[in-house]
């Protein structure tokens, strides 16, 4: 949890208003690892802002994200989920149970072939399958 203070200075260096919701919303990313979608931002944070609706969920994500306080993560046709972590990392996401795992790696050291001349804006990986609670049920 980066606290309360620090949050609004993150939403300060990057020239967003910090009000109420933008900070609740960017300090509940940067203590999760839930990958949470805007249904689920908006389902954790409504008991302590009863006025938030999921509009202004919406776009304060597309504002954080902007920002590059976030990332949007586009994992296959279902809702896109929201990451508070903008460093390297892959995605794993479980096809039964729909959780989305974070694990680690060497983004840099990826090999790839095909790309020459290419600008990578983004580095992205995403495997899914079964979590090892669902393999084990
Ligand atoms: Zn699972
Ligand atoms: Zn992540």
């Amino acid at each position: 949890m980066a606290g309360i203070k620090q949050t609004i200075e993150m939403l300060r260096s990057k020239n967003i208003r910090p009000s109420m919701a933008r900070i609740r919303i960017l300090d509940y990313l940067l203590g999760t690892t839930d990958h949470p979608t805007v249904e689920m931002i908006h389902r954790k944070l409504l008991p302590e802002i009863p006025t938030l609706s999921k509009t202004t969920v919406y776009k304060t994500m597309e504002l954080l994200v902007e920002a590059d306080l976030a990332r949007l993560l586009h994992m296959d046709e279902s809702e896109a989920h929201f990451d508070g972590n903008v460093g390297d990392h892959g995605h794993f996401k479980c096809k039964r149970c729909g959780q989305v795992f974070d694990f680690e790696v060497d983004l840099d050291a990826l090999k790839t072939r095909g790309l020459e001349g290419f600008s990578i804006d983004e580095k992205n990986l995403f495997f899914s399958g079964f979590c090892p609670r669902c393999c084990s049920s």
